[in-house]
């Protein structure tokens, strides 16, 4: 049995990558070279990235301001509810997440610390404009990373009582954003939906306080 892995891998790593336009060999046993491996392990798709703090801000905004506005709503404070219950006892499908779980309570992390991370992603998601986002995959994974990264990101001391980092593994990330996905996510649009009906209003109520009209292009044609 290991030597048919053994032969599998070396011939499976003849081949070339399946992301496109890489031609580097496969890695180990995957379809894809150690890279693209690597970036589908930890963003759900070889063509995945982080998505930078600078890029969700406004998005962030957006949703803490709808959150404070909207606070009180039966609404809110079921999806808060929900997701506190979640960090504090799941239930977790793998033991990883199990395992991984109480490190969030440890930092005392809140739902309503997470909640508009959540609603945020949702945005940028929606918006088009984040290549991180791209892929089916990437959203699951950039919720799950958005709860699990809650926390400090400095080492902490394993049982073992040596410094250990925070990698995720990929299993984990993909319960916990599956999991807001199923749970959370028809309010998480709901949300993002209302947010962005509200800015499409301000941004009406600014144009229809800009005066005057401008001229329309045969208007314009007749004056010269
Ligand atoms: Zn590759």
């Amino acid at each position: 049995m290991a030597t048919d892995i053994t032969e599998f891998r070396k011939r499976n790593r003849l081949l070339p990558c399946e992301a496109r336009g890489c031609s580097n060999r496969r890695w180990s046993s995957s379809i894809y070279c150690a890279g693209h491996a690597r970036r589908s392990n930890l963003y759900g798709s070889p063509y995945g990235q982080v998505i930078e703090v600078r890029t969700l801000k406004p998005y962030l905004k957006a949703a803490q301001d709808f959150l404070k506005m909207h606070a009180g709503a039966p609404q809110i404070v079921a999806a808060l509810k929900l997701l506190q219950a979640f960090i504090d006892r799941g239930p977790y499908d793998s033991p990883q997440t199990e395992k991984l779980m109480p490190r969030l309570r440890q930092f005392q992390v809140s739902a309503e610390d997470v909640l508009p991370k959540l609603i945020a992603t949702y945005l940028l998601d929606r918006s088009g404009f984040c290549a991180a986002l791209d892929h089916p995959e990437t959203l699951t994974f950039a919720l799950g990373r958005a709860v699990l990264r809650t926390v400090p990101r400095a080492p902490y001391i394993g049982d073992n009582g040596k410094p250990r980092s925070h990698a995720l593994r990929a299993g984990v990330v993909r319960e916990v954003g599956g999991w807001v996905q199923r749970v959370l996510g028809h309010f998480c649009v709901n949300a993002s939906n209302s947010i962005t009906a509200i800015s499409a209003l301000r941004h009406e109520r600014v144009l229809i306080a800009s005066d005057p009209f401008p001229l329309t292009t045969a208007q314009a044609a007749e004056q010269k």
